[in-house]
């Protein structure tokens, strides 16, 4: 399976990071390697000294598809979840300054914990729903899909036209202002449409 994500899908990140607001997607992968699941701690590499949380609700595609229609989209994923795209932001800066390849700063192991996935069904209107982030019981992330600059139809199109999508492909959709550092012993609470979806810690 890959990971793929979504950069800059909502405009209040854009603008947080000094970044053009996107007129077509932007992606990039992670490896297998960077899955973690099942709350366990995420571990803090020794080759950043800047690591951010962004907290980003994560499609499981369910039918292989390449160029899939935006119209056909919906039948490519039946459950959703939530999960954290954590970035080495220093490493990051400094890949983007040069004109290089983010992958040091996106792909690293451990890099993409995700929480349990549910049926479509349980969270009513998925182009309406809040999620957020909670770093120590204070909310630093609050989102709501409804604030997406490309819909998770138009992401699915829009990948796949480049790249072939396979049953339990994950696909991070982007994250909302107030991404920032972490720290060890950190608490990371994770919340889908009022569900408890992650909490792990950070060592
Ligand atoms: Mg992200």
């Amino acid at each position: 399976m890959k990971i793929i994500c979504i950069g800059r899908n909502y405009a209040d990140h854009a603008r947080e990071m000094k970044s053009a607001v996107p007129t077509v997607p932007v992606f990039f992968i992670k490896p297998d390697t960077a899955l973690v699941t099942g709350n366990r701690p995420f571990f803090l590499p020794d080759f950043s000294k800047e690591v951010h949380h962004e907290v980003e609700v994560v499609l499981r595609i369910s039918r292989e598809g390449s160029r899939i229609p935006e119209a056909d989209a919906p039948g490519h994923f039946r459950k959703i979840g939530l999960g954290v795209d954590f970035t080495a932001r220093d490493l990051q800066h400094e890949m983007k300054e040069k004109g290089l390849p983010w992958e040091i700063a996106k792909g690293f192991d451990h890099s993409a914990p995700v929480s349990r996935f549910f049926s479509l069904k349980r969270f009513g209107d998925i182009r309406n729903l809040s999620f957020r982030l909670d770093l120590n019981g204070a909310t630093v992330q609050e989102g709501n899909t409804s604030g997406m600059i490309f819909s998770f139809e138009a992401i699915i199109a829009y990948i796949s036209r480049f790249v072939t999508l396979r049953r339990g492909d994950l696909v991070f959709t982007g994250t909302p202002a107030g991404v920032g550092p972490v720290n060890k012993g950190d608490r990371l609470e994770g919340f889908l449409g009022g569900i408890r979806m992650f909490d792990f810690k950070v060592e």
